[in-house]
Formats: C-alpha cells, structure tokens, sequence
C-alpha cells in the first residue's frame, strides 16, 4: 500500500509537548498542504542529553491529548515501540516500510535541531529518505542555515507562500520555513513546573492539566492548572 498524500512528521522528545511543536506542525501543515503530522515521541534522545523526567508512557499521553486539539495532528507510538534510541534514518525507513513514499514524506524539525544535522546517524544519507522541513525557533532563525551547513546550501530552498513543491523532483529537499512560533521550550516547562508557576499559553490546557493531576516534573497535583497566561513571562 502506498499512502499518497503529503505526511509531515515531527519527532521529539514531547517531555511535555509545547505551544512551539503544535505552532510547528501548524506552519508546515498549511504552508506544504499536509494531510496529516505524525507526532512521533522519540524512545530516546539520541543527538543530545536530555533530562527526560517523564515516562515515554506519560510523554505519549500528552501528546495524544494535544493531538486532540487538531484534526490534523496524529499521535503515534513508532518510536516507543522500538528498542534502543530513536534514530531519525530508522524512523524514516519504518515508515517507508508502513507504505508512506519518500517523496511524500516530510521530517519537521526546528532550526535549533537541524543545525546539528552532521552528528545524525547516517548523515547525510538520510536526507535523502524524505524532504525535511525546517521551521524557525526564536534564536535560530532559518536564514542563518546557509551560512551555518554551507554543504548543504544548494539543497535549501526557502518556503514561499504558495508552498509549491514540483513532483518530479530528482532529489529530497531542504526546505526553509520562516515563520514565527513562539518562544517555548520543553526545558523551561519543567522547570516552571516543578517551580509551581503557571504553564496556561505554554502547553494546551488538556497538557497543563494532565502535568498536575500526574504530579509530573514536580507539579503540585493541587496547583491551579489555570492562570494568567505565562507567555511572555517565561524569562523575567
Ligand atoms: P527540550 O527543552 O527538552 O530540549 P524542546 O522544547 O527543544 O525540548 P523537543 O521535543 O526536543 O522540544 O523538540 C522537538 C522538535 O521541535 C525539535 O526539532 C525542535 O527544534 C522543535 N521545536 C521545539 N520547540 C520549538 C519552537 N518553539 N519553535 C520551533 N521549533 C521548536
């Protein structure tokens, strides 16, 4: 079976999701005409140390939940399932596997990741599994990549409003979303968690309660799972 639609799929460690991967999932929904995201929580981080506090069960939870908040978005476990770190190579190749076509197939990524994109097992082989889509972060923005991977300069291409992207193409690209989302990390959730601070306009508010009702990162199960929005008071 092959699934002949557009698929974006965003991987992370989810712990927890965030405002900033459904903001990315958005974006790259309506600028590419995305049938669906998969939201693939990784079983492992395996480009860089993580303080990974909540369970993959718990990680998987959340995401289901925010999942809901779209009809785009789909939850799925393909990484939990797996042995052993999550490598992006294997991910992409299972999917093949499942039936989704590499030139349908687009790996969303923040620019912060994929600008370590040379310590990824199997670079640069496996950019050319899928396209990868590459969306701003507040402090790395897309313009910069050029400069930062000159190899892989030729292989970008900056999304246009439009979104077109020619079907007959030879090779997987490299595509450059530049579109805001907000300044949200995973990090500073914990830590605004376990701290007892608010986390409304963080994560959905399914997230924020979940976070509290499961006492995860430290959250007090009794603390308001509402409040004053916390977006723009994340670095006071
Ligand atoms: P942590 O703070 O624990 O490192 P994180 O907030 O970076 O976590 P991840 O789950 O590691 O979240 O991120 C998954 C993907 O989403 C990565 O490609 C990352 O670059 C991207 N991403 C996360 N937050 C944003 C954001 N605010 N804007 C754009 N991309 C983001």
């Amino acid at each position: 079976m092959t699934i002949a639609s557009r698929t974006g799929v965003l991987g992370g460690t989810f712990d927890p999701i965030h405002l900033g991967h459904l903001a990315v999932a958005h974006a790259a929904t309506h600028a590419l005409a995305l049938a669906r995201v998969l939201l693939l929580p990784s079983r492992l981080p395996p480009h860089r140390p993580v303080d990974a506090s909540a369970s993959p069960d718990d990680r998987f939870a959340m995401v289901t939940l925010a999942a809901k908040t779209d009809e785009h978005l789909v939850p799925s476990d393909l990484e939990l399932r797996r042995t052993g770190p999550s490598y992006t190579a294997d991910t992409l190749r299972a999917l093949h596997a499942a039936g989704y076509d590499r030139w349908q197939l687009f790996f969303l990524t923040g620019a912060d990741a994929f600008a370590e994109i040379a310590m990824w097992r199997e670079y640069p082989a496996v950019l050319d599994l899928a396209h990868f889509v590459v969306c701003a972060r507040p402090g790395t923005p897309v313009t910069t990549l050029r400069g930062r991977l000159p190899g892989l300069a030729a292989r970008m291409c900056l999304l246009g409003a439009a979104g077109e992207v020619a079907d007959d193409e030879t090779r997987t690209r490299v595509f450059l979303l530049d579109s805001p989302t907000p300044d949200v990390s995973s990090t500073e959730i914990r830590a605004r968690a376990r701290a007892g601070r608010p986390l409304a306009g963080l994560v959905p508010p399914e997230v924020d309660s979940y976070i509290r009702r499961h006492g995860l990162y430290g959250a007090h199960p009794d603390a308001a799972a509402s409040g004053s929005p916390a977006a723009g008071t994340l670095h006071e």
